[in-house]
C-alpha cells in the first residue's frame, strides 16, 4: 500500500535520513518522542510487519540493530528502546526511541526540535554506523 513513506523512499517528500542501503531505509521521526527518534522501514510496500516474509524481516531487525547501536552512540539516554505501532502510517516501520523515562516510549510526551537540531542529530547518528 502506498503512504507517505513511500514518497519519502522515492525522493518526492524530504527526510532527515540516517541510513540507507538498497532494501531499508531509517530517518528521523518528524514528531520524536525524544531527540534522536528514528524509523526503520523496508522500501518495500508492505503494511504489517508480521506479514513480512521471515528473511526481510529478519533483514529489517539486523538493519534497526545497527541504527539503534549508532543512535545509543550519538544520542545520550538510558538505552534505546524499540516499538512498532503503525497505527498512523500503513507501513512497517520500526520506532528505536533513546529513552530517559518510561514516557519516552508511550507517544504521549513529544520533543520539539529546529530543523537544524534534526539535521544535526540525524549527522551524529549517521557518523557513528
Ligand atoms: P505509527 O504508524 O502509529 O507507528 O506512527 C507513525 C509515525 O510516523 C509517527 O511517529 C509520525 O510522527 C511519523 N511520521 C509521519 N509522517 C512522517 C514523515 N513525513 N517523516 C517522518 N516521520 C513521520
Amino acid at each position: 500500500m502506498s503512504s507517505i513513506f513511500t514518497k519519502i523512499i522515492n525522493g518526492e517528500l524530504p527526510a532527515y535520513k540516517v541510513a540507507e542501503d538498497d532494501d531499508f531505509l531509517a530517518f528521523l521521526d518528524i514528531n520524536p518522542n525524544a531527540k534522536g527518534h528514528t524509523l526503520c522501514i523496508p522500501k518495500k510496500e508492505i503494511d504489517k510487519i508480521f506479514d513480512m516474509e521471515e528473511e526481510h524481516y529478519m533483514e529489517l531487525m539486523k538493519f534497526s540493530r545497527k541504527v539503534a547501536l549508532a543512535l545509543e552512540k550519538a544520542v545520550p539516554c538510558k538505552r534505546v528502546g524499540m516499538s512498532v505501532v503503525g497505527l498512523e502510517v500503513p507501513h512497517v516501520h520500526v520506532h528505536l526511541i533513546p529513552l530517559q523515562e518510561m514516557d519516552d516510549i508511550r507517544f504521549t510526551k513529544k520533543e520539539k526540535l529546529t530543523p537544524e537540531a534534526f539535521e544535526q542529530t540525524a549527522k551524529q547518528i549517521a557518523e557513528n554506523l
